[in-house]
């Protein structure tokens, strides 16, 4: 496992929600985490159909592009009743012609779900991978998940994406009424990061 020496590295993503996460979550350990937007850097293809193969394009090409270590987020909702989807495509269910709309897709999502009356509990995880890239091509891979069920009506309007349909298992708020600490201590972001800070920060 490679340790991260510099004390800042490229963030290979244009989410808000996840700038955000990530860079609050990086920033205990001395390491500034700079936006690709910074560096003008476009958003890569996402072509593979796995998590993993995703966050590898978007780190490698954001490592690549700066000569920085990069790191990436590639994540999503797997609905159990619905085959895993949207899965890999989550962010795609919420495009509309004016920009990204989630109320929209989970109400695709809660429509489906419904039209093919699925009993409750309706099994969902979210999957974070992250990919740290160094511009000399090597990398490391870390996974974190967190399994609930989604809910409808949404509730609350804190985070983002699918956050207010989703119940983690054990709690009694959606991931979009939690006070962020909350939602940090126990995301499939966060999980993920926990294996990162251990294996090439810590
Ligand atoms: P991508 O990784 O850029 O392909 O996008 C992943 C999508 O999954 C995001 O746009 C969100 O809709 C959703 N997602 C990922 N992580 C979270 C989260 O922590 N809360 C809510 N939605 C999330």
């Amino acid at each position: 496992m490679r340790r991260l020496e510099s004390d800042r590295l490229v963030l290979a993503s244009h989410n808000a929600g996840k700038l955000r996460e990530i860079s609050a979550l990086v920033a205990p350990y001395g390491v500034r985490a700079l936006p690709a937007s910074e560096f003008g850097l476009p958003e890569p293809a996402e072509t593979e159909e796995s998590f993993a193969g995703n966050a590898r394009i978007k780190a490698h090409f954001a490592a690549r592009s700066t000569g920085l270590p990069a790191l990436s987020d590639d994540s999503g909702i797997v609905v159990e009743a619905l085959g895993g989807a949207p899965g890999v495509h989550t962010a795609d269910w919420a495009e509309t012609p004016q920009g990204r709309d989630f109320m929209q897709a989970m109400e695709k999502v809660w429509k489906m779900l419904e039209s093919r009356a699925v009993p409750e509990p309706r099994r969902a995880h979210f999957v974070c991978t992250l990919c740290l890239a160094w511009p000399d091509g090597h990398d490391e891979l870390f996974e974190g998940r967190v399994e609930g069920r989604l809910v409808w009506p949404v509730r609350g309007d804190r985070g983002f994406g699918f956050d207010p349909m989703f119940l983690p298992d054990g709690e009694r708020e959606t991931f979009g009424e939690m006070a962020p600490e909350r939602k940090h201590a126990m995301s499939h972001r966060a999980r993920a990061f926990a294996g990162l800070v251990a294996g090439c920060l810590a």
